[in-house]
């Protein structure tokens, strides 16, 4: 304990503050690097040590000041971002110095969490790597799983689309569905992306939405129709794919990265959405916090596929915390191929 004191009042907690609201993509200028003292813990507090920080897209959305399924980030506070690390100093009994945790450790070196302070934190359980409770085991792992099953419902034998399919969200929805026995047809920027998706992640065909016409091919992939489309990206895949659903389809909302989540410019559109009439199909939102009493069973069922390895998943590592704004840039431009991290620390 001693040890750790003198090393507690000698660390700087470097911080990435917001200072100014993007209009359009992040830019580094929108934050300011501060150097402040590593936080003591109170009476049941506990200090984390950023090591690995998760990026998602929908951190662009915290940005804007508009009302949403969480508040958005203040001007003058450190950056919200998902992360894991490992507790320094803790006065809560349910945590050791060592634990490693996860939870929105933000975009900064050390934080302050339990008994009015920060964002709750949880233990990564024994046995999985820690980093992995960002991705496969993470929100987006989670939110594939009950995206695809609860609302996508996929009956064997019937055809699938998935955009986003190299992304860390889409490329676990894609693989979930070919487990359910479907045909599963992703789409991705890139012939790399491309490439991923069917040779490593083994899903029946994607489409390069980038240098392809996605409606033509997802008439020739799908000459019965979509009976399940899983949307990250909006725009005009949506309308790609709205045009080619079949009967009683169901259309996930899972995102709608194309936006840019920009509040300012709303994209229009799907202007075909009255294919929903004629084919009598469904469109369905969700955000994954609402599975929040059933993430066990989300996490157990992903573990077992994982270990049995009928699901991959990948990781992009970028370096270093001065490197935050770009690296969340970065997911809608496309630079990530899986779910997105940065370390901080060894
Ligand atoms: P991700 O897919 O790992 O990364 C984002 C990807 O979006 C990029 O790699 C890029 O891939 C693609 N993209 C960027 N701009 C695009 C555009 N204009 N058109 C088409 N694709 C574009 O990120 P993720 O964290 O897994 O999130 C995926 C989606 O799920 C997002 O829409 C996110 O908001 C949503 N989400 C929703 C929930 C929920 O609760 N509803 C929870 C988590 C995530 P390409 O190179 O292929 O373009």
């Amino acid at each position: 304990p001693m040890r750790e004191a003198a090393r507690m009042t000698t660390a700087d907690n470097r911080q990435l503050v917001l200072v100014d609201r993007p209009v359009g993509p992040v830019e580094d200028h929108h934050f300011e690097l501060r150097t402040t003292a590593v936080p003591e813990p109170g009476p049941a507090q506990v200090v984390v040590e950023t090591v690995w920080i998760g990026f998602d897209p929908t951190q662009r959305g915290w940005l804007n000041d508009v009302p949403s399924y969480m508040p958005p980030v203040q001007i003058g506070e450190p950056m919200r971002a998902s992360g894991v690390g490992r507790v320094v100093a803790s006065n809560d009994p349910a945590f050791t110095e060592g634990d490693w945790v996860t939870g929105l450790l933000g975009w900064q070196d050390y934080s302050l969490h339990g008994a009015g302070a920060g964002f709750g934190i949880q233990k990564v359980p024994d046995g999985l790597e820690p980093r992995a409770m960002l991705s496969v085991f993470g929100t987006t792992g989670v939110t594939a799983y009950f995206g695809m099953l609860d609302l996508g419902q996929p009956v064997e034998g019937e055809t699938v689309f998935v955009s986003g399919a190299a992304g860390s969200t889409g490329s676990i929805a894609a693989q979930i569905a070919k487990l359910k026995g479907c045909t599963v047809i992703g789409s991705a920027g890139g012939p790399r992306k491309n490439a991923w998706v069917t040779d490593v992640a083994g899903i029946d065909a994607c489409i390069d939405y980038k240098s392809e016409d996605t409606e033509a091919r997802l008439r020739a992939l799908a000459p019965n129709g979509l009976d399940v489309y899983f949307d990250n990206v909006g725009g005009p895949t949506l309308e790609a794919a709205l045009a080619t659903i079949a009967m009683r389809a169901r259309v996930v909302l899972c995102g709608g990265i194309s936006s840019g989540y920009d509040m300012n410019d709303l994209p229009p559109g799907p202007r075909n959405y009255m294919q929903l009439v004629i084919m009598r199909a469904r469109m369905e939102g969700f955000i994954v916090l609402d599975y929040a009493d059933r993430f066990g069973e989300a996490i157990a069922q992903l573990g077992q596929w994982v270990g049995e390895r009928k699901i991959v998943y990948a990781e992009d590592i970028a370096e270093g915390l001065e490197n935050c704004p770009a690296t969340l840039r970065g997911l809608f431009e496309g630079a990530n191929l899986g779910k997105q991290l940065l370390k901080v620390r060894d």
